[in-house]
């Protein structure tokens, strides 16, 4: 079997994290090492490697995730704005082979990211 990415052991309670929200296809959890004020990363339960894996019958979960994080942002309060960042691959910065998206706010952003 393949090794486990640190956030398969985060959704298999293997180990600690600061989790804010689940439901029976996400789980929400404060990043360990946080870029702002409010630092959240979202993830599917399903075992997506990156958003370049994504199938075309993901794309039910990928709308419930999209409303999580809309959901989340509110109930975080974040109602200057926020960001939401998935990094893809090596190019894109990916450094954890699951699917998941930052949710970034409490702070103003700039641009471009670097
Ligand atoms: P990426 O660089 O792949 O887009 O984002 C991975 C994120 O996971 C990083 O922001 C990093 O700080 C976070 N991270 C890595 N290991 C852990 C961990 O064990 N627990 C938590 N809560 N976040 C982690």
């Amino acid at each position: 079997m393949a090794t486990k990415t640190i956030f398969q052991k985060i959704i298999d309670r293997e180990i600690p994290a600061d989790i804010i929200y689940e439901d029976d296809r996400a789980l929400a959890f404060r990043d360990v090492s946080p870029q702002a004020p409010v630092h959240v990363l979202v993830i599917p339960k399903q075992p997506i490697r990156s958003w370049a894996d994504i199938a075309d019958a993901d794309a039910g979960l990928m709308s419930h995730l999209t409303l999580v994080i809309r959901d989340l942002a509110k109930k975080l309060e974040l109602a200057d704005g926020y960001r939401v960042v998935c990094n893809c691959g090596p190019d894109g910065g990916q450094s954890v082979d699951h699917l998941h998206f930052h949710l970034l706010g409490g702070r103003t952003m700039r641009w471009p990211p670097g």
